[in-house]
């Protein structure tokens, strides 16, 4: 009897194999299907050929298992298929930590933003007003140590009879400023056909919340060498944003930072919900490094130090925020901009370069 047993027994071990190896080639050739599908921008789930293989397998089964059983076995096993297409389909972004293990950095003139640099400041006013505004923010962010300075040329504004930017002479002002006080500058382009007058005057492109899903100029901005600020849209969910960077890495920029500005969310005591988990889930799930706009995110003053010490201590790389000389008589975010004494105020009760960063260092370890 129990040798009986023992080779029935080799006989289950031998035909587990003899499954495996059926199982694994299957797995390849839905592989090769999925492949297929994802060129033709196919979905990998289609259930009425699920549905006919379920009835040819049924039909075919002569027992002893019950129709309901071998259903039930096959469903698993085309689960386990579609999990595979899938997870080979996500390996392949060029913005996903399965493409690249470590963190990139990413430089704008001469400062590095990303892996285990000290997180950075990007500061300036929310618009370029005039030549005296934009050197005195320069002249005064610089002095306390600042390296990165921004600047909207071409704003991006709700009210059509608002104030819309400079245009090319606010680029001009703001470069000068930016190289009396040896800053880099970051501004927002709107328009795929501005490319080459940015190139001549920015040293990172700025693609605003309004503007993440606009292929046409996120296609431009991949073909550029500028490295790219890419704000997250206002009610961008993080696939999209992340797809968005995607854009811009596919057309061979990897210069990408991510910059989550606050979402549009019910709450109305902010402007936006700076959220706090797509900034952790940003730089899990991609390799890029992500700032955080505190000015943007709540629209408020009294949230810029709260927001920017959540905004690092789930990683980010380094935080944006608007500084005006005169916020009450700024032509734009009147409400959010902050003054010269605030500016400094606000940098030491950050710690701000570097007593924060090291803090987090001692306290998160990164
Ligand atoms: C800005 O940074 O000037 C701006 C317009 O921000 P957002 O695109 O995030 O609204
Ligand atoms: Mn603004």
């Amino acid at each position: 009897m129990d040798g009986k047993i023992h080779n029935l027994r080799a006989r289950i071990d031998e035909l587990n194999l003899q499954i495996l190896e059926l199982l694994s080639k299957r797995a390849s050739t839905a592989e090769e299907i999925g492949e297929l599908q994802s060129a033709m921008g196919l979905s990998h789930y289609d259930p009425v050929r699920e549905q006919e293989m379920l009835e040819a397998l049924t039909f075919a089964n002569r027992g002893p298992f019950t129709d309901g059983t071998v259903k039930s076995l096959f469903k698993h096993i085309f689960q386990a298929s579609m999990q595979l297409e899938e997870s080979q389909e996500k390996r392949r972004y060029l913005t996903s930590r399965d493409t690249r293990r470590q963190d990139t950095v990413v430089m704008v003139g001469e400062v590095p933003i990303g892996g285990r640099h000290s997180p950075v400041l990007v500061a300036g006013p929310c618009a370029i007003e005039s030549a005296s505004q934009v050197e005195a923010v320069a002249a005064h962010v610089a002095g306390q140590g600042v390296t990165l300075f921004r600047g909207g040329a071409f704003k991006p504004r709700t009210d059509p009879y608002s104030f819309q930017g400079l245009g090319k002479e606010g680029l001009r002002l703001a470069r000068e400023a930016c190289d009396r006080h040896g800053l880099a500058f970051v501004s927002e382009i709107m328009d795929a056909q501005h490319l080459a007058l940015f190139e001549e005057y920015v040293d990172m492109l700025q693609i605003g919340a309004r503007n993440m899903q606009n292929f046409t100029l996120l296609k431009a901005a991949g073909r550029s060498r500028k490295p790219v600020l890419l704000k997250r849209g206002l009610s961008a969910t993080v696939e999209e944003w992340v797809m968005a960077a995607e854009y811009l890495l596919n057309e061979g920029n990897g210069n990408v930072v991510l910059c989550e500005r606050g979402i549009r969310t019910f709450e109305r005591y902010t402007r936006n919900t700076l959220d706090v988990s797509a900034v952790a889930l940003a730089k899990l799930e991609t390799h890029l490094p992500v700032l955080v706009d505190v000015t943007h995110s709540g629209g408020r003053r009294d949230l810029l130090v709260p927001l920017t010490k959540a905004g690092l201590a789930v990683g980010a790389d380094g935080i944006m925020l608007e500084v005006h000389p005169n916020p009450a008589v700024a032509l734009s975010d009147q409400k959010q901009q902050i003054d010269f004494d605030t500016f400094d105020a606000y940098l030491d009760d950050t710690g701000y370069h570097s007593k924060l960063s090291e803090k987090r260092l001692e306290v998160y370890g990164f």
